[in-house]
């Protein structure tokens, strides 16, 4: 890995809360807002980048707006199964993939990154680790998203026996989505980033997306750090994030996106991306309806 010369860096921070239809804006944009200020309030603090990320998507996980943590979306089998990954770019990175009853994935990833020498701990066994680590029991599921699933299946049903549910709703998977992100850089240079979800709705149970898989939807490197938002499956298959950071080692971090977001595009890619390049650029884009997304850089806060 190439060697960096390290100066002080004004401390910058993007995080996005879900690229799609947004139905709330008001709420979603006071959450991206509180998290910007609160991870960019670690990084004046001197804390580190990795602390900053991890704390703006916790705090979006906790916000029963957002798709992750509680208030995730079901899955068909009326399960909360979710998927969060952290990476900073040394490359060191922690994920966890189909984890239930837990507050916080994000949290749980960077344990992984932590406290083992694995990568991505999946289900049971993410879970299993996550009870051993400390993190208590916890229901993310609201009366929201139960009756959300619930008036869905009605919907899709409407009357008939319906032998293949999931089949049926995959129609509507891709509707709302809403997964959140985070990318920092720290005083000494140092870049990390964060995403954290429920998953499409109405997801088939065991099914994982982007967000855990290191490359997909989340990636960091020395050229920068990237969280995507979007059609996991698609995003998965063009290796976005990874593909994002290749494209930032000639480019800033937003004409990078842009390249990005348009070979989405051209693939039938429903999705956006946040980012940040080694000069602590930020870049944003989307080919969706909308994407909930703040920053904090040189100071100022931006929100969409
Ligand atoms: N990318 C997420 C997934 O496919 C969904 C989203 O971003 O809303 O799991």
């Amino acid at each position: 890995m190439t060697k960096r010369k390290r100066t002080t860096k004004s401390p910058t921070i993007i995080v996005q809360g879900g690229a799609g239809r947004i139905t709330d804006k008001q709420s979603h944009r006071r959450g991206v807002q509180g998290a910007a200020l609160a991870g960019h309030e670690v990084l004046r603090g001197g804390g580190s980048a990795l602390d900053a990320v991890i704390r703006a998507v916790a705090l979006m996980e906790d916000i029963p707006t957002f798709n992750c943590g509680t208030g995730s979306a079901l899955s068909i089998g009326g399960r909360i199964e979710m998927d969060a990954a952290v990476m900073l770019d040394d490359l060191s990175c922690g994920a966890v993939a189909a984890i239930e009853r837990v507050r916080n994935p994000i949290l749980v990833a960077r344990k992984v990154m932590e406290e083992t020498d694995h990568v991505l701990l999946v289900g049971r066994g993410a879970l299993r680790f996550a009870r051993r680590m400390g993190f208590k029991p916890h229901d993310p599921a609201t009366e929201k998203r139960r009756r959300q699933r619930e008036q869905i299946i009605r919907q899709l049903k409407s009357g008939r026996e319906v032998k293949y549910l999931d089949r049926l709703a995959s129609q509507m998977r891709g509707e709302k989505l809403g997964t959140v992100g985070a990318v920092a850089m720290d005083a000494t240079g140092r870049i990390a980033a964060a995403t954290s979800t429920g998953g499409m709705r109405l997801h088939q149970d065991g099914r994982v997306g982007d967000t855990p898989i290191i490359g997909a939807g989340t990636y960091a490197d020395e050229n920068g750090g990237i969280s995507a938002t979007g059609h996991g499956e698609q995003i998965m298959k063009l290796v976005l994030a990874a593909r994002t950071a290749c494209f930032m080692a000639k480019a800033t971090a937003q004409k990078a996106v842009d390249r990005a977001i348009r070979l989405a595009t051209r693939k039938g890619c429903e999705c956006g991306l946040v980012a940040l390049d080694r000069r602590g650029n930020v870049g944003f884009g989307f080919n969706s309806k909308v994407m909930s997304y703040a920053y904090v850089t040189g100071g100022n806060l931006v929100v969409f």
